[in-house]
């Protein structure tokens, strides 16, 4: 039988394994009870499995029986993050989180189970496949750079030699209609960083600023002044977001503080506008605090670089889509998204691509849908055995091409 066939027979299993992750989402590296589902999942099947040291993270290595003719044996990498969001649930469903404040609200409860479904569509075939498969279960995607940590730890290289080609999946709950698989060459997502900065004035009565330095009315100077500054700076065909999420300062309406702070999430497509940003920021923010006789403090961290996909590799990808699913089920996106992914740290090391895949509930309006780590973000599991099929084939196909290269 077909992969897509003998996916869509363990539908049923790969929904029940989502819903028991739904429910008992955990956040950042360290996710033991999911490590354990994970390893419980692949109980019985013949994967060498080693565990994370400085996360829970767990990496799976099959070896492929078949004779390959290419002068070393070809090996693919699958990627799936484990972690959830610090979010209230809100959506209703049956299998909703059992956990308070916690919600695998972004769907990586989808991706590791599809997953795990695809280490049973792979171990069947084991005997046919002529290279290795490296499953790469992630903790911590969500802001806590768990792919860094199992680069470090040797990931790309657990089969014994460098990863060939490497594939991870995201799943939406919106923005397309259900079922629907994106690829887009090139950059695909932006680099995310973040930007600490602490204004330090003087603190005094709120009836005499005069005698005081007020670091509010400078803190609000520069929030505005950041978003002229993007408009005026950058290259409108070159799109860049900066979003102060964090604004705080002061305990009373009478009391001049001495400090005020703000955080901000900067989003870039090109390492130009990256570069631009990082002078751009302190020179602005420095000269406003210089004309109020204040001091800042400016910390801009790089966190997660541009996910760029090799281009060979998605039409790879776009070709194993068409042909499992029909053309009219694969979009290509124009533009990239805004979104940043910690999956770019393994594309920036070894080829590979990154595919989309819409679970909207299916009947549901993915214009209006609620988006991705949303309280309200519902993924439809109707799209788990084609998402596990798709992980499993990516590796059979390309391991294919690769042993019959030389
Ligand atoms: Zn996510």
């Amino acid at each position: 039988m077909s992969i897509a066939a003998d996916a869509k027979e363990m539908q049923g299993e790969i929904a029940r394994f989502r819903h028991e992750l739904h429910q008992e989402p955990e956040i950042g590296l360290d996710l033991p009870r999911t490590q354990e589902k994970v390893l419980k999942a692949l109980d019985g099947l013949p994967y060498e499995i080693t565990l994370g040291e400085s996360t829970t993270s767990v990496t799976a290595v099959l070896r492929g029986g078949a004779p390959h003719a290419s002068a070393q044996k070809p090996t693919v990498l699958l990627r799936a993050d484990m972690d959830g969001l610090p979010v209230q649930e809100r959506t209703g469903v049956e299998f909703s989180s059992k956990i308070d404040g916690a919600m695998h609200a972004c769907g990586h409860d989808l991706h590791t189970s599809m997953l795990a479904g695809a280490a049973t569509l792979l171990a069947e075939r084991r005997h046919q496949l002529a290279g290795d498969v490296v499953l790469m279960f992630q903790p911590g995607e969500e802001g806590f750079d768990g792919a860094g940590h199992m680069i470090r730890e040797g990931i790309l290289d657990a089969a014994g030699r460098r990863v060939d080609a490497a594939y991870g999946m995201h799943v939406f709950s919106s923005l397309e209609p259900y079922g629907q698989f994106c690829t887009k060459p090139g950059v695909m997502m932006s680099a995310s960083d973040g930007l600490f900065v602490t204004v330090l004035g003087a603190g005094g009565h709120g009836s005499a600023p005069h005698a005081a330095k007020d670091p509010v009315t400078a803190a609000a100077e520069m929030v505005t002044a950041l978003q002229t500054m993007i408009t005026r700076q950058f290259n409108m065909f070159d799109p860049v977001v900066l979003t102060v999420g964090v604004l705080q300062a002061g305990t009373k309406r009478n009391v001049i503080p001495e400090s005020a702070r703000f955080e901000a999430t900067i989003r870039t497509f090109s390492e130009a506008s990256r570069d631009r940003m990082m002078t751009a920021i302190p020179q602005l923010l420095k000269g406003i605090a210089a004309g109020h006789g204040l001091e800042v403090d400016v910390d801009y961290r790089g966190e997660y670089p541009m996910t760029v996909t090799d281009e060979d590799e998605t039409h790879t990808a776009e070709n194993v889509i068409s042909g499992m699913f029909g053309d009219s089920r694969l979009s290509r996106w124009a533009t990239p998204m805004s979104g940043s992914e910690d999956f770019s740290r393994v594309l920036a090391e070894v080829p590979g691509t990154f595919v989309g895949l819409s679970a909207v509930p299916q009947g549901v309006d993915h214009t209006t849908s609620p988006f991705n780590h949303s309280p309200y973000a519902t993924f439809d599991d109707g799209v788990l055995s084609d998402g596990a099929a798709l992980y499993a084939e990516l590796a059979v196909s390309r391991i294919a091409t690769l042993a019959a290269s030389n």
